[in-house]
């Protein structure tokens, strides 16, 4: 199991929150697929919208902000923004040249946008 630590901005305040017993659900998946598989959650993936994001928060902080509804959810949006996010206190969110965006993109079947716009390589 793995420890996943991020840190989230909210109206110029940081919440870090933590995910203790992570593990990817391929048990055979290697360092660097866990660290990609992790980054999308928290990008692209659920973990990306605000109401997973408050919901966390809340789990961890009496001031939370933000309002849940009747049943408990709170609102999708995406108002905070990701500014820490480690695995096993690796930094996920630093450059590395061996893992771009591209290839983080493609490493889980996903194009960036502008490569569909055409003509990005030329
Ligand atoms: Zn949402």
């Amino acid at each position: 199991m793995s420890e996943v630590v991020a840190t989230l901005e909210y109206q110029g305040k940081q919440y870090t929150v933590h995910k203790h017993d992570w593990t990817h659900p391929d048990e055979d998946a290697d360092e660097q697929e866990q660290e990609r598989l992790v980054w999308w959650m928290w990008t692209e993936g659920n973990y990306g919208c605000d109401c997973n994001r408050f919901a966390f928060i809340s789990y961890e902080h009496d001031d939370w902000p933000g309002e849940s509804d009747e049943s408990g959810k709170f609102p999708c949006g995406e108002t905070i923004t990701l500014v820490g996010l480690t695995l096993d206190g690796k930094d996920l969110l630093a450059p590395d040249p061996e893992m771009q965006m591209r290839e983080r993109l493609a490493a889980i079947g996903l194009k960036p946008a502008w490569t569909l716009l055409g003509d990005f390589e030329r």
